[in-house]
């Protein structure tokens, strides 16, 4: 993620604004230019703006912004609780869109139901409110199909399930982004010779039975030692889930290091990026460590260097957070083998976007 600035005032503006704080301009982001314009002048809010706080410019066909328009099932309202849960879903959408629109990845909903390629999402709740033995609505994907459980977006209901699934993180974010996983995986990856043999070499053969896996997985519980190939034990069930969490893990680091670039923080020794990523004119920055225009901040296109990055800023962001008594920010360890596996999505996101031309 990066760092924005008011159309009107300049004045810095972060992701969610829908406001200036300084000059008080209504505002909207832009997802094809990643910049806010003025609303009503740059563009007109989308139609969810009022029940689930979208900030984002709509389409004009659609009157829904690039985010919305996937939506195929929304919660629904007269659920007591819904129009929270919703937004908070919405919230942690336009954070995983953004990215794959950032990637030159394509983000289109689907034409029709039977169409495949398209992408769509079904925000539901368990029948019932979830009450015991009642019908669960599983959080998963189905040929361009999301589906997520709103209750997700419960802090109580999400930590536990984090617990009772012995997950050391949980997040609406991360639902989306290994739900999506799935989704590109079949985009970028299964109909592609060269990919899917590099895949299959990388995170094994995915023609194993998936059901038969996942079962052997809740029954018997993770394999032993996985913490040497796998980034968590859910990775170690089957090749898909396997590159689903990595693709996951991938994008939370690429864009944690894009707001590391955005707020220009030295990372210890290998920052050389820093006086690099000034602007020219740094005398109208002297009074702030932080770039103002962040254009052209990118984490490092070296995967060598990125990592290293991640590993110092993690660390310290660790560190840092138990000094407040608050979880680990990453409470993960990448092991060489997990590093090749993210080198792999590195690579395949580095082709998509060169095919795609520059954003
Ligand atoms: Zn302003
Ligand atoms: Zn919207
Ligand atoms: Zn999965």
């Amino acid at each position: 993620m990066k760092l924005f600035s008011c159309p009107h005032c300049s004045n810095r503006l972060y992701f969610e604004n829908g406001l200036c704080l300084s000059c008080g301009t209504a505002v909207l982001y832009d997802p094809m230019t990643e910049n806010f314009v003025v609303a009503g002048q740059g563009g007109f809010a989308c139609n969810n703006a009022a029940p689930a706080g979208c900030n984002w410019v709509a389409e004009t066909e659609t009157g829904f912004c690039r985010a919305c328009s996937l939506n195929k099932t929304v919660p629904d309202m007269s659920v007591a609780g819904n129009d929270q849960r919703w937004a908070k879903t919405e919230a942690a959408k336009r954070r995983a869109v953004y990215q794959l629109l950032h990637f030159g990845l394509d983000v289109a909903p689907k034409a029709s139901p039977g169409d495949e390629i398209g992408l769509a999402f079904d925000f539901l709740a368990d029948p019932g409110g979830g009450g015991p033995g009642g019908e669960r609505i599983l959080t998963g994907h189905d040929n361009g199909l999301i589906t997520l459980n709103v209750a997700e977006a419960d802090s109580p209901e999400r930590e536990k399930m984090r617990v009772s699934m012995g997950e050391s993180y949980r997040t609406l974010l991360g639902h989306f982004r290994h739900e999506l996983g799935h989704y590109y995986w079949d985009r970028l990856i299964r109909d592609d010779a060269q990919w899917i043999d590099r895949s299959r070499a990388v995170f094994g053969d995915e023609r194993e039975d998936y059901m038969q896996a996942l079962q052997r997985h809740y029954e018997a519980g993770p394999v032993g030692g996985w913490e040497q190939n796998h980034i968590s034990h859910y990775a170690a069930s089957h090749p898909w889930e396997d590159w689903a969490e990595t693709w996951a893990h991938y994008l939370h680091i690429y864009d944690t290091l894009e707001m590391v670039a955005a707020l220009n923080m030295p990372l210890g020794r290998i920052d050389t990026a820093v006086e690099h990523d000034l602007p020219p004119n740094e005398g109208e920055f002297a009074d702030t460590p932080i770039a103002a225009h962040t254009e052209q901040i990118e984490p490092p296109a070296d995967f060598d260097e990125l990592l290293t990055r991640w590993l110092i800023l993690c660390e310290a962001s660790n560190q840092i957070n138990r000094c407040m008594g608050l979880p680990d920010l990453y409470p993960f360890v990448i092991s060489e083998q997990v590093g090749e596996k993210l080198r792999f999505v590195h690579e395949l996101l580095a082709e998509t976007r060169g095919r795609a031309g520059p954003h």
